[in-house]
């Protein structure tokens, strides 16, 4: 057996979201068309089946709260036909901004996983960490730096080509 230096090192906490982010990365790929900072984001259900799809959509729609996560909680909110999304986890491809923070909160999400850290606007742990703020009595769960080394790539290759 050879070839280990290449095998990635087993991450029980991060390892079980990578499909998941996978599917953020898609939909953050589908936003470059527009002129829109590729950001993805996925909500799954309990069971781990993908129940909301959100890419942001800022430039495309002229929305300013146009972004990846408010749009998939949304779709989510949808498919379960309420408000709550209790047992639920968005997955985002960039730290969440305060805004989306805030819908995480409201949307009662029981997680949030997240690709690249946003050091300039991040609040799920970088500038501010909203989502797990101890004056809140609803905090998720938060995991960060899932693929972040290719939710970053996404992010670096866009505004270099600008
Ligand atoms: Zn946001």
């Amino acid at each position: 057996m050879n070839g280990a230096v290449h095998t990635q090192p087993h991450d029980p906490v991060r390892d079980p979201w990578r499909p998941a982010m996978r599917a953020a990365l898609e939909e953050a790929e589908r936003a470059p068309g527009t002129g829109d900072v590729p950001v993805g984001a996925v909500v799954l259900a309990p069971d781990g089946s993908v129940i909301g799809r959100g890419r942001n959509e800022r430039e495309a729609t002229g929305d300013p709260t146009g972004h990846a996560e408010v749009l998939a909680i949304r779709e989510a909110a949808r498919a379960v036909d309420e408000w709550r999304l209790t047992g639920c986890t968005l997955v985002v491809t960039l730290e969440p901004c305060t805004m989306c923070a805030g819908a995480i909160v409201l949307s009662r999400l029981d997680r949030v996983v997240y690709g690249a850290a946003d050091e300039k606007a991040g609040a799920a742990g970088s500038l501010w960490d909203v989502v797990r703020d101890r004056r809140l009595n609803h905090r998720p769960e938060v995991i960060e730096g899932v693929l972040a080394d290719e939710c970053a790539g996404l992010l670096t290759r866009f505004f270099r080509a600008r």
